[in-house]
């Protein structure tokens, strides 16, 4: 089995669930286009822990960890099974490298993680499990944090990092079409690091990208990026999935590490 590149996602609000646009019909492709993984695994900064943990429940519950959105997103179930046994194995290599990982075996799967997966794989027919991001993690430990669960990639799992490219809620407008040029900005600037494999330059991206304390106020929602790129076999090819801003001030945009993908042509999916 060849080894498998790794996914940084923004998953937007939740609201994405029932907003796919242009960033979910892009996850359909890829979804489409990817070979079919054993299963994915999805650290997301909607389950953050003082240590790391592991998800090693095998019905993994669909958790509605969000308040005042729209009441049919509370109906959405994402039924795909968990894997126990490669959860395990996630473990095994984090306790393998130094981190001080246990495993949970009652959670769930979080927004972060079931919203773009519905998206991504629709069926819910890929196992999935999560794994916590560690609080209080800078920017390179991230980056070891997927390295260490790099091997998994060689095993068919599929590692995705979900976070926001930007993700600035105070200024966040539920309906609001326009993009904010500091949003663009900072997405232009990240893209740039991501196209040239500059690893050190994405490991600094908050000290260093413009509106960098803007677009991102706290860091859990950039770290992502950097556990997907940790994660991925080499940092280039990397393949660029655009899908605008939305709310005024949420980019979009995803990235696969690891590999160029030829995306079938899509267009924006409708709100369903
Ligand atoms: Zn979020």
């Amino acid at each position: 089995m060849n080894t498998l590149p790794s996914l940084f996602v923004s998953h937007g609000a939740p609201s994405y669930a029932l907003e796919p646009g242009l960033a979910g019909a892009q996850l359909g492709a890829l979804g489409r286009a990817l070979p079919r993984p054993r299963a994915v695994l999805v650290v997301s900064p909607h389950w953050m822990t003082h240590q790391a943990a592991v998800a090693t429940s095998p019905r993994p519950a669909t958790i509605h960890d969000f308040g005042g959105f729209a009441p049919a997103l509370y109906d959405l179930a994402y039924p795909a099974p968990g894997e126990p046994a490669l959860a395990g194995r996630a473990l095994a290599l984090l306790q393998a490298e130094g981190w001080n990982a246990r495993a949970d075996a009652q959670r769930g799967l979080d927004h972060g993680a079931w919203v773009p997966l519905m998206h991504l794989f629709p069926q819910a027919d890929v196992p999935a499990f999560q794994v916590s991001l560690p609080a209080r993690l800078q920017a390179q430990a991230a980056f070891d944090f997927g390295r260490a669960l790099a091997p998994l990639a060689a095993e068919g799992v599929l590692i995705v990092g979900s976070g926001s490219l930007t993700h600035n809620l105070y200024e966040f407008r539920e309906h609001h079409a326009g993009e904010a040029g500091y949003a663009v900005a900072f997405t232009e600037w990240v893209r740039e690091a991501v196209q040239t494999g500059d690893v050190a330059r994405l490991v600094h991206t908050l000290e260093r990208a413009p509106h960098a304390q803007r677009a991102h106020p706290t860091a859990e929602h950039f770290l992502p990026l950097l556990v997907a790129l940790g994660a991925a076999p080499a940092a280039l090819p990397a393949t660029v999935l655009p899908g605008g801003v939305v709310h005024g001030v949420l980019s979009m945009e995803s990235y696969v590490f690891g590999e160029a993908i030829a995306l079938e042509p899509v267009a924006a999916l409708e709100t369903a």
